[in-house]
């Protein structure tokens, strides 16, 4: 095939670009052939940029060689065109495309690249296979939906650097090659060459390189920062990630949160959406006790407690545990549920709490005899109330409400957790209300702020325990500072189950978009710290010693935050899968399926890194 030259041709716009009013200019276009139609002495050509597409028309009676040339080309061929604009007749527009009232009718056509036929078509818009995708990913990427979702994943990052730049943040990078950073999670390790059995680590996050920034004087830093950790991936996972990181000096709390409300509202704003904020700020303790979890998804009604509706009596009628609570939610909008319908709902919900000791109350049933009848009138009255703060509407028989009863015996503690019985309820009200989620539609975007409810979480309790181990874990990195009574009561050592991190997480319908906290700065607290966590001060100074040294010389107080900016953009974009916002991402395995990594390195390598062939 003959292919031209670009010569010193330049294109004069982009092929989403052109309307009705530059009717008559001379333009010249560059793109791919999205598809090409051929009517003999006619031959339209979809010419697709990044920006858009335009119609070609090659007529064989007014350009001969160019109407020639389009025969030849195929879908994925890279050309140039010159021609006119020109509108499209009466009834031959198409409402459906930008640029679908006018068309370019070409003078002559430059046939720059030719292409295979691809594995699949990037005009089409549903493509099944994602393995082949991945492979492909160069064509997958030009589809217009993947297009769409990286130019707003720009603009969400520009929108970010502007607002923080703004509010005296400087962009400062850390490195990728350093030693092992405290997030918990495996680390990628990077061999030395030149120090034989030397191993760097990739960060699992700036944490430890930010707070010394912090020492050092920078006062405001922040870093649209990659971090790398070997987990076992799950499919909302990827072992490389970015986050929006970023350290302030003497904040409150109320100041990081402040800064990050400023930073989301503009990002979703360059999606055309409009936050309100300041967000709704809840303890820990507080999500726990009324969603039964520690990321609440505000767009359903919390958990009731009805406890108080169940008198001794009652209880030992209905064989309910005397002091255990009785917890309970509705899902709006269920529908009435037949008969059988129910029965399973119950069954499933039997099979959900397995032999816990927690049992399905059927309302319904408590309904219909005299006896119970007053219970189930109060029930209903406390479920009411909950949805009329939810939502505004009282409970009806199209609302689904769910009861759920300790049975006696059912333990106080499971696996020693304090807080399982709503954390348990909790899950269930998640999973029905997935269930439903076709019925009640709340999940649903109505394209307004109401779509998105963010929430910040504070007063995480500062260990968790290891039952496996039998010790108290950092349930948040270690340089989470305690509250400062808990330091000064003594807490720290005498009860640590009762110690709360100045440690909040942001939330957002259910997903934690990010986490962080007030920082240790005081070298006396950390070493107090690591002890409290098993760690002796000698395992702690070869961990953190360095850390640990500049923590002596003038540390101010500081903290920050991370944010997950490849899901912000998932979220933001309606995208199912982080791989649809990350141009090259890994499969749920860790492959890079496109360059195909990991692979086996030479024998030689090997042993340039002092490492030895399997
Ligand atoms: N380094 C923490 C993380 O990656 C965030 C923070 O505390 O700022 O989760």
């Amino acid at each position: 095939m003959h292919l031209d030259f670009l010569g010193s041709l330049t294109r004069t716009h982009m092929c989403g670009d052109l309307r009705p009013v530059q009717a008559g200019e001379d333009v010249v276009l560059m793109g791919w052939v999205n598809r090409r139609r051929d009517h003999g002495n006619l031959i339209f050509l979809d010419l697709r940029d990044r920006s858009g597409i335009t119609q070609i028309v090659l007529d064989r009676e007014l350009s001969g060689p160019a109407h020639t040339k389009a025969e030849a080309a195929r879908p994925e061929f890279v050309v140039a065109v010159q021609g006119k604009v020109r509108r499209r007749s009466p009834g031959l527009e198409n409402p459906n495309m930008p640029t679908g009232s006018i068309e370019v009718l070409a003078t002559d056509l430059l046939l720059l690249n030719d292409a295979r036929t691809p594995p699949f078509s990037p005009a089409e818009d549903a493509i099944v296979n994602e393995e082949v995708r991945l492979k492909y990913r160069y064509l997958d990427l030009r589809r217009s939906e993947m297009q769409q979702n990286f130019a707003l994943r720009s603009r969400v990052a520009m929108a970010i650097r502007n607002f923080l730049v703004g509010e005296g943040f400087l962009e400062i990078e850390t490195p990728f090659m350093t030693r092992s950073t405290p997030e918990g999670a495996r680390d990628y390790l990077v061999p030395s060459r030149v120090h034989a059995g030397h191993f760097y680590a990739l960060p699992q996050s700036p944490q430890i390189f930010k707070q010394i920034l912090m020492i050092s004087g920078f006062d405001r830093y922040f870093q649209i920062a990659r971090c790398f950790r070997d987990e076992d991936l799950r499919a909302d996972r990827q072992p490389e990630f970015t986050q929006i990181d970023l350290e302030t000096t003497f904040p409150q709390q109320s100041t990081i949160f402040r800064i990050v409300e400023g930073f989301l509202t503009a990002a979703f704003a360059t999606a055309g959406v409009t936050l309100s904020s300041p967000f709704v700020q809840m303890t820990y303790d507080e999500a726990i006790r009324r969603y039964g979890i520690d990321k609440p998804d505000m767009r359903l009604p919390a958990l009731v407690d009805l406890s108080d509706t169940l008198t001794p009596d009652l209880r030992s009628t209905l064989k309910i545990e005397p002091d255990l609570p009785v917890l309970g939610f509705t899902i709006p909008r269920v529908g009435a549920l037949s008969g059988t319908g129910r029965r399973a709902l119950v069954d499933e919900i039997r099979a959900f709490f397995g032999a816990t000791g927690l049992d399905f109350l059927d309302t319904t049933r408590l309904r219909t005899n005299p006896d119970f009848q007053p219970l189930a009138v109060a029930i209903a009255a406390k479920l009411t109330a909950e949805q009329i703060v939810f939502s505004g509407d009282p409970f009806t028989t199209e609302d689904l409400a769910v009861v759920i009863t300790p049975k006696p015996g059912t333990p106080e503690r499971w696996n020693h957790d304090p807080q399982w019985i709503p954390k348990r309820v909790g899950a269930l009200r998640l999973e029905l209300a997935k269930k439903f989620a076709d019925k009640h539609k709340l999940f649903e975007k109505t394209g307004t702020h109401n779509d998105y409810k963010f929430l910040w979480v504070t007063d995480f309790p500062m260990y968790e325990w290891n039952q496996e181990h039998g010790t108290w874990d950092a349930a948040h990195h270690p340089f989470t500072s305690p509250h400062e009574d808990d330091i000064t009561s003594g807490r720290l050592v005498s009860d640590k189950g009762a110690v709360r991190a100045l440690a909040y997480d942001i939330v957002l319908n259910g997903t934690e978009l990010g986490s962080g906290s007030i920082r240790i700065h005081r070298k006396d607290v950390q070493a107090e710290i690591f002890r409290s966590l098993g760690m002796t001060d000698e395992e702690a100074k070869a961990r953190f010693g360095f850390f640990l040294d500049a923590l002596e010389y003038g540390t101010p107080p500081h903290g920050g935050i991370a944010l997950g900016l490849d899901r912000i953009v998932m979220i933001l974009a309606g995208a199912h899968s982080l791989r649809e916002v990350i141009a090259f991402p890994k499969t749920a395995k860790a492959i890079d399926l496109m360059v195909d990594a990991p692979t086996p390195v030479s024998d030689a390598q090997l042993r340039d890194l002092s490492l030895k062939p399997l």
